[in-house]
């Protein structure tokens, strides 16, 4: 299913044009316009799922398998010392474009001065603990 007003369903049908590094039928991967990093890449989709909890399980399950034949290409290729593969849902988590897609960032040595993905680390409380054990259990 495709969203009209959806720009990565236009680009990752091919209704816009991208620099493609990747595609097959269900996906296609794409040069960031915005790079974080040389050869920050997007592992989109073709159909339409604005996140992760939209997205059907098969789906997604193939975006990883997409994101390690991409990213050791990536790797290999640019020789770089690292690789993110990140992915944002919803707007506090970063989300900026609400069709699900997945970050391959490159990262060298010393990068993180142009590159932060760091935070505050907390402590996990007993209370937080059990609240979190009990979805599960
Ligand atoms: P996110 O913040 O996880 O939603 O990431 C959206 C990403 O899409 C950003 O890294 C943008 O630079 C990138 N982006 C937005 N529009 C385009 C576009 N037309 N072509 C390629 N990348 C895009
Ligand atoms: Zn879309």
């Amino acid at each position: 299913m495709r969203d009209d007003n959806c720009i990565f369903c236009k680009i990752a049908n091919g209704d816009i044009p991208s620099a493609t590094l990747y595609e097959d039928e269900d996906f296609r991967v794409i040069l960031d316009l915005n790079p974080a990093a040389k050869g920050h890449a997007l592992i989109l989709p073709k159909q339409h799922a604005a996140n992760l909890f939209e997205l059907p399980e098969e789906v997604a399950a193939k975006a990883m398998k997409v994101a390690k034949k991409v990213g050791t290409v990536l790797a290999e290729g640019l020789s770089c010392d690292g690789l993110n593969v990140l992915q944002n849902n919803g707007e506090p988590a970063g989300q900026t474009v609400f069709h699900f897609h997945m970050h391959l960032i490159p990262r060298w040595k010393g990068d993180v001065k142009k590159i932060h993905m760091t935070w505050e680390p907390g402590t996990l409380t007993a209370e937080d603990k059990e609240e979190i054990l009990g979805l599960f259990h």
